[in-house]
């Protein structure tokens, strides 16, 4: 695709960035098949062809206006289109730069920026988002429908985090509201290591990575939220951690890209790239391990008798950390039926802060989901993704759970 970027933009890291992006795209709308937002609402500008058209034009200097706005509000990020485009076209990355422009250059009517404000004021930080959904359990009750169904029940307890013994040690992110939603979910990852002969650390003071920021334009906020986390983690990354874990599958794009995200910072750029090196999910973890654990795990029909599972492979997973199959096979190698899933490259709806901008869409993709994920008369549905768990979760009667628990509940106790 030609281009002829602005003034304001052409010589700028992002705009050098955003021209290389939009030169590999040959226009050719493979995208399109595979874009949920596409397939819903059937209108080019709401596919990813016609997203980085729109880019493309206000990045040439034509003036985005609210219509602008709202085709790209209404991309989930999913990067569905990523992993079906033929010639690379790294769509995530000119999303971000193009939002940002027309951010900047379209305001938000009050309420939109409230409600932006306020999710990015609350979310990020576990201090100010545990009493509040305490609160929302404790009035369950009276709030209206649409409201009731974000507030979870009180979860499951975490249950025993194993002392740090091993020489081998790996570092955790904690995150922003897994701990209050899901706080087995850490729990049961540091147990599984500790059964491989690795220590899960915690670190103090680290919050959250920065993605509900970066999701909702206000970069620089989100760049000083990961430099935070970059801070907190820095003495156990000098102390020599092996890896940096990452349980929530959206949480750990966010952070492979800190190298990327603060490339321009003299003074983070190399302790990023030195995060995003050594950061892992889970399932990269343990799949390293995978032959360690599996001489410990008794035959699965004496477990797991019958269990049929589905299992739910969040956007940030397969397309994001392009970690697709993966866990699917480390749990049938381990014993566990997986029951068949139509269509698992689309999105749940749920995308970070999506699900409660864009509700009426969510809904549906979350409707379609969950026709798709019980399909197979599973009894429960595993994830990788704190997101995508409670938001299929409020929509089925299913147990809905990270995949690690499971593994966790498996594995004999360390003698
Ligand atoms: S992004 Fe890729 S698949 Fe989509 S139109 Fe461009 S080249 Fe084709
Ligand atoms: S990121 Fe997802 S929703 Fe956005 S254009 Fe790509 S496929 Fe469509």
């Amino acid at each position: 695709m030609q281009t002829n970027l602005a003034a304001f933009i052409k010589d700028t890291p992002e705009g050098r960035e955003a021209d290389a992006i939009l030169r590999k795209c040959v226009h050719c709308g493979f995208c399109n098949a595979t874009c949920p937002t596409y397939q819903l609402l059937g209108d080019e500008l709401d596919g990813p062809r016609g997203r980085i058209y729109l880019i493309k034009q206000v990045l040439e200097g034509a003036a985005p206006t609210a219509k602008t706005q709202l085709h790209l509000d209404r991309c989930l990020t999913c990067l569905a289109c990523e992993t079906t485009c033929p010639s690379g076209v790294e769509y995530g990355r000119l999303a971000d730069i193009g939002r940002h422009v027309v951010e900047k250059r379209v305001p938000r009517d009050a309420l939109s920026s409230a409600w932006r404000g306020a999710l990015r004021t609350v979310i990020p930080y576990a201090a100010r988002f545990e009493p509040l959904l305490k609160l929302g359990r404790l009035t369950r009750s009276l709030l209206p429908a649409a409201l009731k169904s974000k507030v979870p029940t009180a979860p499951a307890a975490a249950g025993a985090w194993p002392a740090p013994i091993h020489a081998r040690k790996m570092l955790v992110l904690e995150g922003c509201v897994q701990p209050s939603l899901a706080p087995s979910t850490n729990a049961a990852a540091a147990r599984v290591l500790d059964r491989a002969g690795i220590s899960l650390v915690r670190a103090e003071s680290a919050g959250c990575c920065g993605a509900v920021s970066f999701h909702l334009n206000a970069q620089d906020e989100a760049l000083d939220t990961m430099r935070r986390l970059i801070d907190a983690w820095w003495p156990h990354v000098e102390q020599g951690v092996e890896a940096i874990v990452i349980t929530a599958s959206g949480c750990g794009v966010t952070v492979k890209d800190y190298g990327h995200l603060l490339r321009h910072d003299p003074a983070y750029a190399a302790k990023a790239k030195r995060v995003s090196d050594l950061t892992k999910d889970i399932s990269e973890a343990v799949i390293a391990e995978g032959e360690k654990l599996k001489l410990l795990i008794p035959p699965p029909s004496s477990l797991i008798p019958g269990q049929r599972i589905a299992f739910h492979s969040p956007c940030s997973l397969q397309h994001g950390l392009k970690l697709k199959g993966k866990v699917e096979s480390l749990l049938t190698s381990l014993g566990y039926s997986l029951t068949d899933v139509p269509q698992t490259h689309l999105c749940c709806g749920s995308a970070g802060t999506y699900s409660i901008l864009q509700p009426e869409l969510s809904q549906q993709l979350q409707a379609n989901k969950i026709a798709a994920l019980e399909s197979g008369k599973p009894e429960v549905i595993l994830t990788a993704n704190i997101g995508c768990q409670t938001h299929l979760q409020s929509a089925t009667a299913l147990p809905v759970r990270h995949w690690i628990e499971a593994l966790d509940e498996i594995l004999p106790p360390r003698a």
